[in-house]
């Protein structure tokens, strides 16, 4: 991978870059130190308030400490380490990710954003570049907690806490898979104060912020496969998600009923799947962002047969869109399909709630500074939406503006074999203190 020669680039950027460069070390020591004490044998292991995550968390905090950053962690359990700015009184930038991961997972997810932020101060600092604001890192606890709890919750602990979204409730209905005890017990066992949850102000005062900045690997394969290394994020999709969708029809001889009289509730699913895939087609070729999935699909195995006609059908339905109109316009058409094909098919369809969750739209302004930061830096980069969750939505929903990086990964994410180039992680740490350091 070619990098890009700071000869050819005017002053300004070619500071950026030699900075960035310089303080790559930093970078290169916090993933290997952290990958090594916090591995579970296949991948990493930081599950959210295990002696994983804070031994991750303490590697960072040494560093900010070398890097004499002011230091202060919050109720549960998150990391802020400040480099202060000329105007102190000013709104600041607050930048990172999460600490932890998902069993077995990549040392990249969630990290590179905390080392990219460590790694742009420390690179402002040896430029003797004073940002105008503050900059503080936030080092995220448990974003990735849905792959170690069951039940009714929706993960990014951490930052919702902080920020005071998070209903107290999901601190009971999410229970871990191996100890089977409630996320509100493991909290507290780490040392942290669940019980501050219920107070429902969060103990982030977002007027001291100016907005949210999150470098984040790609975890799909769109970067890569169009050869560029690094990503400016439009919004993270929001979701509809109906979880324990049924058709019932009637089981019945697979040769002695004739079609006329059959109530299939094979076909009748198969048919309104079919008709779903054409619509989201159709959605896509006019503009629209759109993916739909037909996680799971199945009959009963106590009761089907290959001389039965099916009588039972259960899927889920999960569509993702940065539109929030086109997840209302998706769950009507499913819900409508359904009930032309029950009446023709002689089935029913229960279909339950799609519980929507809002799409995070990065802020415009950021985005173009971004966009501007890259051209000016000489680093190629393009607009990309997030298909998968992050930090950042949090701080849109809880009224803070955003925006993302995305540096470019090779296959995918939430496995062992995420692989970043650093020369890729160095230019997104770059256009990331470059846009704090305005
Ligand atoms: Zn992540």
């Amino acid at each position: 991978m070619p990098t890009d020669p700071a000869s050819a680039l005017p002053q300004a950027a070619a500071r950026f870059a030699d900075a960035t460069r310089a303080a790559m070390p930093v970078a290169r020591e916090l993933f290997e130190t952290i990958g090594a004490a916090t591995g579970d044998g296949v991948g990493m292991a930081r599950e959210p308030y295990s002696e994983n995550e804070q031994k991750a968390s303490d590697l960072l905090e040494a560093k900010a400490r070398e890097l004499c950053l002011e230091l202060s962690t919050d109720a549960f359990g998150n990391l802020y380490m400040t480099l202060p700015g000329a105007d102190r009184s000013a709104p600041g930038w607050i930048t990172g990710s999460h600490i932890d991961s998902v069993p077995s997972g990549g040392n990249f997810d969630g990290l590179a954003g905390v080392v990219a932020g460590l790694t742009a101060v420390a690179a402002l600092r040896a430029a003797g570049i004073v940002p105008a604001t503050d900059i503080t890192v936030m080092g995220v606890r448990a974003e990735e907690a849905s792959a170690w709890y069951a039940g009714a919750h929706g993960g990014h602990i951490g930052s919702r806490s902080a920020l005071g979204i998070l209903p107290p409730a999901e601190l009971d209905s999410a229970i871990n898979t191996r100890s089977g005890r409630p996320l509100r017990a493991h909290m507290a066992d780490a040392g942290f104060s669940p019980e501050r949850v219920a107070l429902g102000h969060g103990t982030l005062d977002l007027s001291r912020y100016r907005g949210w900045l999150e470098l984040h690997i790609e975890q799909g394969p769109v970067l890569e496969r169009l050869g560029l290394p690094v990503g400016v994020v439009t919004a993270i999709r929001g979701s509809a998600r109906a979880r324990s969708c049924r058709c019932t029809g009637a089981y019945t001889h697979s040769g002695a009923v004739p079609h006329e009289y059959r109530s299939d509730a094979v076909l009748a699913t198969v048919e309104l799947v079919h008709l779903i895939e054409q619509e989201a087609t159709r959605v896509r070729a006019s503009g629209g962002d759109l993916t739909c999935t037909v996680g799971k699909l199945f009959t009963d195995a106590e009761l089907h047969s290959i001389t039965k006609v099916p009588g039972q059908v259960d899927f889920c339905l999960e569509y993702r869109s940065q539109e929030r109109s086109v997840l209302d316009h998706m769950a009507d058409f499913a819900r409508g399909q359904a009930t032309r094909i029950a009446a023709e098919r002689r089935v029913a369809f229960e279909l339950g709630s799609f519980s929507p969750q809002d799409p995070a739209t990065m802020d415009p302004g950021f985005r173009a500074a971004l966009n501007q930061g890259a051209a000016a830096l000489g680093i190629p980069a393009m607009d990309i939406p997030s298909g998968a969750g992050h930090d950042a939505q949090d701080f849109v929903h809880a009224g803070l503006p955003a925006a993302m990086i995305f540096v470019r990964n090779a296959n995918g994410s939430h496995n062992a074999k995420e692989a970043m180039d650093y020369a890729d992680f160095e230019r997104g740490t770059r256009l990331l203190a470059w846009m704090m350091a305005q």
